[in-house]
């Protein structure tokens, strides 16, 4: 059970204690405290756990200071949509909203390798009117050989570049606490000239001292790309994570499965999933095409496969498309093979805006006969 608190309530105040000593006296029940900022207050909800179904619904509803009360049922009790939930599926960051209802692009480096491709990369997002990409600065890799990232060596000249051209969040993998904290430093140290949108990789899915750091800061949000060989239910319990520990801001990344029966691709696109993550939870959905095709092949009709799955989750409703691009794909230090070329930037946007156009149009159609 949810009890949601009127926005603002005063925690020192006698309508929050005459909520917790009501609380506090019913057996077998304990309170879990949530509190959300956001631009223009601070929301309380407590979260009951135990034998909940003894309490009386209508009593705790009419205690001063309470907003509404929520029955959930015992999966993804922060992030998923209840009965009579109301709860918002969208969220602020560094001034760019991110909602199940709107579309951001994260063009970008897979990996940060120099400045001046960092500087490439940005200024054409700023001249295209972008103000987010993707900058891989810790790379998780295969082989203990490879190039592992430049790591926090470079995050001072990613973050200075991203203010210079007016870039406000950045999606940026991390694969353990300590990146985390390197990347607050850096942005302190540098002014906080951007924003950045933590990233937890699909081999880190069930990394859950990680998932439990980046939760437990409340300040970034969250990134988190679906394990690629566990089953929806545990990757959104994964999520689940995050906002236990009190970070909401997350948003659920799909990047594709690995498996043989999606050959020629690098994992099996499992875009439909778009609308199943968007029904079962409050959190905007994400796309990863480069990850999911993993080459610039391309069909007869002349569009790559990477445009063609990018539409496929928007027609179904994607919020985010977080895609591969490189000013040199064949000098990238990382999956150069699959990189977008810098002059392919605007028409992967177009193609994007006339599927989203497609995907507005089926809500609109839809709703003519079955109001949302
Ligand atoms: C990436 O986005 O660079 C990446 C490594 O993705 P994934 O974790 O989905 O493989
Ligand atoms: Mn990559």
């Amino acid at each position: 059970m949810i009890v949601i608190l009127e926005p603002g309530i005063d925690k020192s105040g006698a309508k929050y204690t005459a909520v917790m000593n009501y609380l506090s006296n019913q057996a077998g029940i304990q309170v879990r405290v949530h509190e959300e900022t956001g631009a223009q207050q601070v929301l309380t909800e407590l979260y009951l756990v135990g034998d909940t179904k003894t309490l009386d619904k209508e009593d705790i509803n009419a205690l001063p200071g309470v907003e509404r009360v929520v029955r959930i049922s015992q999966e993804y009790r922060v992030l998923g949509r209840h009965k009579d939930d109301k709860r918002s599926t969208h969220f602020e960051y560094n001034g760019v909203t991110f909602s199940q209802d709107n579309l951001h692009i994260f063009p970008g480096l897979c990996a940060v390798d120099n400045p001046t491709h960092v500087e490439q990369m940005m200024k054409a997002c700023q001249e295209h009117g972008l103000e987010t990409t993707r900058m891989g600065a810790y790379k998780p890799r295969t082989s203990p050989y490879a190039f592992q990232g430049h790591g926090k060596d470079c995050l001072p000249y990613v973050f200075e570049l991203a203010g210079k051209y007016g870039i406000k969040v950045i999606a940026m993998e991390v694969t353990c606490e300590q990146h985390v904290v390197e990347i607050q430093q850096a942005l302190e140290q540098t002014g906080n000239p951007t924003g950045v949108m933590l990233q937890i990789g699909t081999r880190n899915t069930q990394n859950f001292e990680l998932l439990k750091a980046v939760g437990r800061q409340q300040e970034m949000p969250v990134l988190l790309k679906r394990g690629f060989g566990i089953t929806l239910e545990e990757s959104l319990n994964a999520a689940e994570y995050m906002a236990s520990e009190g970070n909401r801001k997350v948003i659920f990344a799909l990047r594709g499965m690995k498996t043989n029966m999606g050959d020629p691709h690098r994992n099996f696109v499992d875009f439909s999933h778009v609308p199943v993550v968007k029904r079962l939870t409050r959190m905007p959905v994400c796309v990863d095409p480069s990850h999911s095709v993993g080459s610039r092949e391309q069909s007869p009709d002349g569009l790559m496969d990477v445009f063609h799955v990018t539409a496929q989750g928007i027609v179904a409703g994607a919020n985010m498309v977080l895609v591969d691009f490189h000013p040199a794909p064949a000098k990238a230090l990382v999956d150069g093979p699959q990189a977008l070329l810098m002059s392919e930037l605007p028409y992967f946007l177009e193609d994007c805006r006339i599927a989203r156009e497609a995907y507005e149009a089926r809500v609109k159609n839809i709703n003519r006969i079955r109001p949302a």
